[in-house]
């Protein structure tokens, strides 16, 4: 299947509409490695004819497995994205927010693979408050606690400590 959206039947429509549903396999989006975060996608788009261009708005639907970045434990994130894009046949539309398509079929593939990228969590959690592992001793300190005390910057300080702990 191929992720085009042929717009012959709205050309000579303005405000004319093609909605439609693509469902998406990760390798048709040459999503980045590693492969095995990737979930199949769903994008629910609506293209229109807005004269001078058409205008894709949708939203993409799929989910990301990671390891949370703080207790590496497995995580799915879904990933929910709303895609808003424009296309133009005519090449001398210099903006660079426009895409330039020729004949009539959009190629949507190249603008969902950015899209998806972007939305990628840089930092994915299993839960905003994840405490974390202890990064002494490695205990799971959602799970439970330790005994490790906060290093002190200051060396004259752990000094100090020493001598009251005694
Ligand atoms: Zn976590
Ligand atoms: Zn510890």
């Amino acid at each position: 299947m191929s992720l085009k959206i042929n717009i012959h039947h709205i050309r000579e429509d303005k405000s004319g509409q093609i909605k439609g549903q693509f469902s998406i396999r990760p390798q048709e989006l040459d999503l980045p490695a590693p492969k095995d975060i990737w979930h199949p996608l769903i994008f629910d788009f609506v293209c229109t004819n807005a004269g001078d261009l058409y205008v894709l708005e949708g939203k993409l639907k799929s989910r990301t497995s990671h390891q949370c970045s703080r207790c590496l434990l497995p995580v799915e994130i879904p990933l929910e994205v709303d895609v808003h894009e424009q296309f133009s046949r005519h090449p001398d539309k210099e903006d660079e927010d426009i895409h330039h398509f020729i004949g009539d079929e959009i190629d949507i593939a190249e603008v969902l693979r950015e899209n998806v990228i972007l939305s990628l969590p840089i930092k994915p959690l299993c839960s905003p408050d994840c405490r974390g592992l202890c990064p002494h001793c490695g205990t799971d300190l959602n799970q439970a606690s330790c005994d490790c005390k906060p290093q002190s910057v200051d060396p004259r300080l752990a000094v100090l400590e020493k001598l009251i702990s005694k």
